[in-house]
């Protein structure tokens, strides 16, 4: 067996004890003589997966108890169109953080369903920042503003969460979500599919205030509405019953390791170390701001020369893997969640090294 380090934005590396556990219990879970694969959605063995993956989640992020957990299906895609379809419902209007190719998304979803009006932009730098926003760019009759606190191609992120006041935070959390502590209470909802930091693909996270289920339109399809999955326990049809259980031995991982302190001190570690290399280098350098930098995404370039693909084809040949940065945005792109271990960061600015001495 050959592991790579594999620096996909996602979806990406799973912790290798997660995948070892998965394995050992892959033919008969549990003594049942089945696959988790294979296990009705109703069964007591399923039930308890779903309910201590809810538990674990719960635990790890400190949720409050005025929230619900509900797993869902569609991806943050679906959520886009989930979110105002479900919140906005009284005046009809939204507020959004515009800060790169995913918020653009959202927005062009939420346009659908009202009116949406974009309070504040980094556009105008091609999303190389954070903008600042305050109260009073809030319209008090929003029924939501919308961030995305985590910029996965552009490799920018919130370091504060804004102040939405009365009116509810909700933010798509899709690449940075177990990555650092967080005030779940700030929040109205959050959403992320899971296929960064939290398990396989096909999982969809929502983590809501209670007193926001239950508003959607007579017309919601069932599928679309919270209320269907809160009502149910997450099990109104067939969940993704694998990327679940994947879920919960990650949670598991996670508590073991001493929960989102150490996740977040772990991470931190990971990405100075390439920042300090990048600020230091003649010849990488970041694209984006020093306050605005992701510790999850974290995107570098080569000024000047055109020395990408010969990068990025020797790297693979290091076994650093998937180092392309995305169509959009060109030059490369080093995702670290939270199972990139430290010595996968330490290998590749090695390897940078080396790149580096090479090619001055
Ligand atoms: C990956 C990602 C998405 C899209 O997620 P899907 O699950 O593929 O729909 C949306 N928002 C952010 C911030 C992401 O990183």
């Amino acid at each position: 067996m050959n592991r790579v380090f594999n620096f996909s934005a996602g979806p990406s590396m799973l912790p290798l004890p997660v995948l070892e556990k998965a394995q050992k219990e892959l033919l008969d879970y549990q003594d049942s003589g089945m696959s988790v694969m294979e296990l009705s959605h109703r069964s007591g063995l399923f039930t308890d997966i779903i309910t201590e993956a809810n538990q674990l989640l719960w635990e790890v992020l400190h949720i409050p108890d005025n929230y619900q957990v509900l797993f869902l299906q569609g991806g943050a895609s679906q959520q886009f169109a989930m979110v105002p379809m479900n919140l906005m419902v009284n005046s009809g209007k939204a507020d959004f953080v515009h800060t790169g190719s995913w918020s653009k998304k959202a927005i062009k979803e939420a346009e659908k369903f009202g009116e949406v009006r974009v309070i504040a932009s980094s556009e105008d730098k091609n999303f190389t920042y954070i903008p600042k926003i305050d109260s009073s760019m809030i319209d008090p009759e929003a029924d939501y503003v919308h961030i995305t606190t985590n910029n996965t191609i552009e490799g920018t992120a919130f370091s504060q969460i804004p102040d939405t006041g009365d009116v509810p935070l909700v933010a798509d959390m899709s690449s940075n979500i177990l990555s650092e502590e967080i005030d779940v209470s700030k929040f109205g909802l959050i959403y992320a599919g899971a296929q960064k930091n939290i398990g396989p693909a096909g999982l969809t996270v929502v983590i809501i205030r209670e007193d926001l289920i239950g508003k959607a339109p007579e017309t919601c399809p069932a599928m679309l509405n919270y209320k269907t999955f809160s009502d149910s326990d997450s099990l109104y049809n067939t969940p993704p019953t694998f990327s679940i259980y994947m879920a919960k031995l990650v949670f598991e991982w996670l508590k073991g390791l001493g929960g989102l302190k150490e996740m977040e001190r772990i991470n931190r570690e990971k990405a100075q170390l390439i920042y300090d290399y990048l600020d230091a280098s003649t010849l990488f350098a970041s694209p984006v701001e020093k306050e605005g930098r992701s510790i999850m995404n974290i995107p570098f370039i080569i000024p000047g020369d055109d020395l990408d693909a010969a990068f990025i084809d020797e790297a693979k040949q290091a076994g650093l893997e998937t180092l392309k940065g995305h169509r959009s945005v060109g030059g490369m792109r080093a995702s670290i969640y939270n199972a990139m271990p430290m010595q996968g960061v330490m290998e590749l600015v090695n390897f940078m090294e080396e790149f580096e001495t090479k090619n001055k």
